[in-house]
């Protein structure tokens, strides 16, 4: 059917052939997963044979259970564990991330009375002390925290058998990289080491070569394709007019569950209140927030009770919310690869969903940049100003939405009230076919019918070859 989600499975692997036990067996049955996903596919055997590994993947492959598992596995065989230890260690860069991923290995490892901990910063330390005095089976750790520990004594890392370590990249981004290498130091030199990051640029490639040993190196869904489960629209919009665009983009019935992203802390706090003056209930989360917000933020949003969770990107990193609608793209990110973490917010595993980018007249240079990344022809244009240009290297042309040609023109959209232009991913020429053709246009009236109408009417989506 046109338009519907790839799901990159592979049919012909089952759970049961990894040989995995019968008590994960029955909790994957539980949580209703036929089949691995690719990552699933190529890792868990890998990690199966007791070996390092380096996966290139991002959130929403299904790399949690891809490590989890074989984990699972290696620890139904494990002799107990010492106070104050762990025999698996997880480092995780922001905690709803290693609340994630512990709960992660507590829902697989149900039939299996594994002891799991989640460690970090922000809340006190007494009840991750007491946890931790008993020995635990799984750690999963924001590095931060687990070096305040040691330095206290309250954990000892020498008892542990595997380092998982899960968003690199992020890790680094956020400034753990020394951290980290200060908590291997107490790790023993003989161990498994799992190494997950979305991306590898120089620095990290350089830490998974001096932490793994020989490892199985698995790939998938390389950052720039994951966006092709996802439709992709660009709405042109003066920044003024952003926040009132919004509204009326959130009045459609279709927009049951949205994450909106902001590129600062107080813009997302700012545009929660606004929703809220607007008769939409809505929440933010982000790291000025305490524990305790933040948890009550997501549970509002995960219930259903708020219908936008307004988030920065670093706090949105770990949230795995199922079933959302809509990515709102509020502020185009600095840094492109952001872009791509937050529309596959909403095509998890495999599933569809929709991003809505708002793109002022100043961020079309960040919107070029997109482009160059995913492949993808959002109608930013690629001369100055969005102005067509040849394109040199690609060997396509661009064909750019008429209102988003008027507006670069300095003239109004002929729209409505508010006139902006839109216009939906195409992948470009030359990058994987797909024929190109912008012919986005409309008012939000227009594309709030767009939204609305069934996929299969609907052009936008990438075309997957
Ligand atoms: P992750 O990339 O680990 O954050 O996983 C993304 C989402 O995929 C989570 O909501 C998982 O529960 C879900 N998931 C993981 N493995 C599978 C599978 N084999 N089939 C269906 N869903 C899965």
């Amino acid at each position: 059917m046109a338009g519907r989600a790839r799901h990159e499975r592979q049919p012909l692997t089952n759970f049961s052939d990894f040989g995995l036990n019968k008590n994960l067996l029955q909790a994957l049955t539980g949580k209703g997963y036929t089949h691995p996903t690719p990552i699933q596919a190529q890792a868990i055997p890998a990690v199966l044979t007791g070996g390092d590994l380096l996966g290139i993947a991002q959130t929403g492959t299904g790399k949690t259970a891809a490590f989890a598992l074989p984990i699972l596995q290696r620890l139904s065989t494990s002799a107990s564990r010492p106070p104050k230890s762990c025999k698996v260690l997880v480092l995780a860069p922001t905690r709803e991330l290693a609340s994630q991923i512990a709960e992660s290995f507590k829902t697989y490892g149900k039939h299996m009375g594994v002891s799991v901990a989640v460690v970090y910063g922000g809340v006190k330390y007494g009840a991750q002390t007491k946890i931790m005095a008993r020995g635990v089976d799984v750690l999963v750790a924001t590095p931060g925290r687990l070096l305040d520990h040691l330095s206290q004594r309250t954990i000892d890392l020498s008892h542990t058998e595997v380092l998982v370590l899960d968003e690199v990249d992020q890790m680094l981004d956020l400034g753990f990289i020394v951290p980290i290498r200060k908590l291997v130091s107490h790790l023993p030199k003989t161990r498994q080491n799992l190494f997950f990051s979305a991306t590898m640029p120089s620095e990290i490639e350089k830490l998974a070569g001096e932490l793994l040993r020989n490892p199985t190196r698995v790939a998938v869904t390389p950052v720039a394709s994951t966006v092709e489960l996802v439709e992709q629209r660009v709405v042109f919009v003066d920044s003024t007019r952003k926040r009132d665009a919004l509204v009326d983009l959130m009045a459609e019935a279709n927009m049951k569950r949205v994450i909106v992203f902001t590129r600062t802390k107080r813009g997302a706090d700012r545009l929660a209140e606004h929703l809220d003056r607007a008769g939409i209930d809505a929440a933010a989360i982000h790291g000025d927030k305490s524990q305790g917000q933040r948890e009550r933020a997501l549970a509002s949003f995960k219930a259903g009770q708020s219908r936008a969770l307004i988030a920065t990107d670093i706090a949105a990193r770990g949230i795995d919310v199922d079933n959302i609608s809509h990515v709102v793209n509020f502020e185009l990110p600095h840094v492109p690869e952001s872009y791509v973490h937050r529309i596959g917010r909403t095509a998890r595993a495999g599933k569809a969903g929709v991003a809505i980018t708002l793109c002022a007249p100043e961020e079309r240079g960040l919107l070029r940049d997109i482009q160059r990344l995913t492949g993808l022809d959002l109608g930013a244009g690629d001369g100055p100003g969005g102005a067509q240009a040849p394109r040199g290297g690609r060997g396509g042309q661009q064909q750019r939405p008429k209102q988003a040609q008027g507006r670069s023109n300095g003239q109004h959209a002929p729209a409505g009230p508010r006139g902006p232009g839109q216009q939906r991913g195409k992948r470009r020429p030359g990058k994987g076919g797909g024929g190109g053709g912008g012919g986005g246009s409309g008012d939000f009236g227009r594309l709030a019918a767009q939204l609305s109408a069934p996929r299969s009417d609907r052009s936008g989506r990438m075309n997957p070859n």
